[in-house]
Order: C-alpha cells, then sequence, then structure tokens
C-alpha cells in the first residue's frame, strides 16, 4: 500500500517534468468530473452523516460549557457535569447512524432494528447521566459500563455488514475505522473507570494530564476516526447505490 502510494507520487512527478501542460489539462478534467459526478449520480441521502455531525457539535459544545461554567459554583458544576455525559451518549448513539444506515439501507428491516436499538439505549444513557440519582460514586461503574455497553452494540452491525459485504473493499476499509475508533472510546471509557493517572500520583495532574481531560481527548480522536469512516460510506453509495446488495 505505502510503496504504491510513493510509485503514483513519484509517477506524477515525472508526468508534470516531462509534460505539464497535459498533466494540467487532465487534472482539471478530473476536477470537473468530481463536480459533476454527484449531480449525475444522484447522491445518496446525507442525514445520517448529519446526524452524527450534529451529535459531535452537541458533544463538544456541552463539554465546552460544562468545563467553562463548572468553576462558577458548586451548583453549576453539579448541572453542568451531568450535560457533559449527555453529550458523550448523544455523540456515541448518533456515531451508529451513519454505518447502520449505509451498511443497511438496502435491507430496511435491519436498518431499523439496529437504528432503534441504539436510539433507545442512548436516551437511556441520556438519561441516566442526566438523573441526580445517578450521580452518586457508587455509579460511577455502572454509568462507564452504559457508555462502553453502548460502544460494544456496534460489534453486531460491523460483524454483519462484513458476511455480507465481505467481497466489498469499502466494508474492509470501514471496518478498519470502526475497531480504532473502538479503541478510542474504550480506552476512554477504561481511564474514565479507573482514574488513571492521578490515582498513582494524587495532586500531580490536577491541571493537566487527568482522566477526564484524557477522556475528552480520546472521544475527540475516537469521532474524527468515525468522520474519515463515514466518507468512505458515503463515497461508497454515491457510486454504487444499492448495487451488489
Ligand atoms: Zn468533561
Amino acid at each position: 500500500m505505502f510503496v504504491r502510494f510513493w510509485n503514483t507520487k513519484i509517477a506524477t512527478f515525472y508526468e508534470v517534468l516531462l509534460d505539464p501542460f497535459a498533466f494540467v489539462v487532465r487534472s482539471m478534467k478530473e476536477d470537473v468530473a468530481n463536480l459533476i459526478a454527484p449531480l449525475m449520480l444522484r447522491p445518496i441521502t446525507r442525514w445520517p452523516f448529519f446526524a452524527f455531525l450534529g451529535g459531535a457539535m452537541f458533544c463538544l459544545l456541552a463539554s465546552s460549557t460544562c468545563h467553562l461554567l463548572s468553576c462558577h459554583s458548586e451548583r453549576l458544576t453539579y448541572i453542568m457535569l451531568r450535560l457533559d455525559y449527555a453529550g458523550i451518549a448523544a455523540l456515541i448513539s448518533t456515531s451508529f447512524y451513519p454505518p447502520v444506515y449505509y451498511s443497511f439501507m438496502c435491507n430496511p428491516f435491519f436498518c431499523n432494528l439496529y437504528l432503534g436499538f441504539i436510539t433507545l439505549l442512548g436516551v437511556a444513557t441520556i438519561l441516566v447521566s442526566l438523573l441526580p440519582v445517578f450521580q452518586n460514586p457508587e455509579f460511577r461503574t455502572i454509568r462507564a459500563s452504559l457508555f462502553l455497553g453502548m460502544g460494544l452494540s456496534g460489534v453486531a452491525p460491523i460483524l454483519h455488514k462484513l458476511i455480507l459485504f465481505w467481497h466489498q473493499p469499502e466494508a474492509h476499509h470501514t471496518t478498519g475505522y470502526e475497531v480504532l475508533m473502538g479503541v478510542f472510546y474504550g480506552i476512554g471509557a477504561l481511564i474514565y473507570a479507573t482514574r488513571i493517572p492521578e490515582r498513582w500520583m494524587p495532586g500531580k495532574f490536577d491541571i493537566a494530564g487527568h482522566s477526564h481531560q484524557l477522556f475528552h481527548v480520546l472521544v475527540v480522536a475516537g469521532a474524527y476516526t468515525h468522520y474519515q469512516a463515514g466518507l468512505v460510506y458515503l463515497k461508497w453509495r454515491d457510486l454504487e447505490g444499492c448495487r451488489g446488495n
């Protein structure tokens, strides 16, 4: 893969040296083709991708607001911290929309089943994050398990997608991104539940490097990986629609 990438780069370099005019004309043709193709191909609906982007924006907005305002008072910290977790639950549940929709858009039964299940689980996790009764320290593990459970529930649709589209390179490509996303979210939940690294050196990470910050960084990394997978899905379905199903 890597060697092929560099071979293409070197080939392009020689092409520019030998005939710059032909190269410019060809790249202009490619640009025009890229502009026209979506109009000709009738692009697939974008709402699941926008739902994911909306969930990610809500999550980042909620956590920015939380960390900006939580120093105001103890009461506000209490409310804001709950909003922080609700934002993350919204991000994880909306993350399922693009892969589930674009994998199963030609099988409405499984599409609705997986989307319905993750929506219910997402709403339950948001409620648990917001209800005061679940904020006590003894519920820390339960809250972390709910987040982890939500992430793990992605295994079924991903395996199902691989079985259905084993012949399709996009299925493997997106699964690679999804596994990476799972690793980021999984480590994030683990760090959150175990309070690493401040449990080893209390007081040393109060300003920077404590578990909650690492948790947020990993959530952003997971969301970005997922965004890349979403682009692969869009390109695949824009080009092929329901062919090969
Ligand atoms: Zn936070």
